[in-house]
């Protein structure tokens, strides 16, 4: 019995004799099927054969990945909070070195996951810390390996630690969250549900980014508005690197407008 991993998305599945016939996250449209046709791996191979990558991301925050890339190159971030470090997002493996190094900075208090496509293998790092997964429930469809150690959340927000807040008006997905931490001037940790668009200067709503697929005028005002209260200067988007150091409230406000207008644009110019 082996709980299998999607090679494509790096979800992990409940434990199983074969491995699923196929993965739900990538038969979605929100992801996409291998073409070369549905592969699997394990964590035990991917310990094997792959290592995790770890590099600052700015002041508290420490980016972690995966090398050789698997999945869809997902990249965590440790944050580290007034009071112990949060896991924000999560990546398909946790090698033995990382979990060493978690365990020196005094585990985890916690991991929030922004969507399913970075669900990945949250419950082993879970059990590994053994510390709480946090989900909205809107997700729950999407979670391939249920656990105890899984809190579903409602509503639109949720206190996760003394200034940390985890804020969902849904977007891509109907549960996509985004993290607030309240340190120096406020930080946005968002995942793909507002994602840092390569100029660091835009961010964007997809339905699915690999197919192109917007949201409506609707959703870009519903996913903008819910982080309109909070304070927050620093936005830390989905891949490395995709950090936008200040100024990342007008980002979101000038890069809804231009959505919106866009969106709604004429059809005759
Ligand atoms: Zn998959
Ligand atoms: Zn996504």
């Amino acid at each position: 019995m082996e709980h299998y991993i999607c090679t494509q998305c790096g979800t992990q599945y409940l434990e199983t004799e074969k491995p699923p016939e196929n993965c739900k996250i990538c038969t979605d449209e929100r992801q996409y099927l291998n073409p070369q046709g549905q592969q699997w791996t394990t964590h035990t191979r991917l310990k094997r054969s792959h290592r995790n990558t770890v590099h600052t991301q700015g002041e508290g925050v420490i980016g972690i990945g995966v090398d050789p890339q698997v999945g869809i190159g997902q990249r965590a971030l440790l944050v580290q909070g007034r009071d112990g470090v949060v896991l924000w997002d999560c990546v398909p493996l946790l090698d033995d070195g990382l979990a060493e190094l978690v365990k020196a900075f005094g585990g985890l208090r916690g991991i929030a996951v922004s969507h399913p496509h970075f669900h990945t293998s949250m419950v082993d790092w879970a059990h590994s810390f053994e510390c709480p997964v946090y989900i909205h429930s809107e997700n729950r469809p999407w979670v391939m390996r249920p656990d105890s150690f899984i809190r579903f959340w409602d509503g639109e927000r949720m206190e996760l630690a003394p200034g940390m807040t985890l804020v969902c008006r849904g977007g891509h997905f109907p549960g996509s969250a985004v993290l607030h931490h309240d340190r120096d001037g406020g930080e946005l940790f968002t995942g793909d549900t507002l994602y840092v668009n390569p100029d660091h200067r835009s961010v964007t709503v997809m339905y699915s980014f690999p197919n192109y697929i917007p949201v409506s005028a609707a959703k870009v005002r519903h996913v903008a508005n819910a982080v309109e209260p909070f304070e927050f200067r620093r936005i830390y988007g989905q891949w490395w690197d995709a950090v936008i150091p200040d100024g990342g409230k007008e980002v979101v406000r000038v890069s809804a407008e231009r959505y919106v207008s866009a969106i709604q644009g004429k059809d005759d110019e």
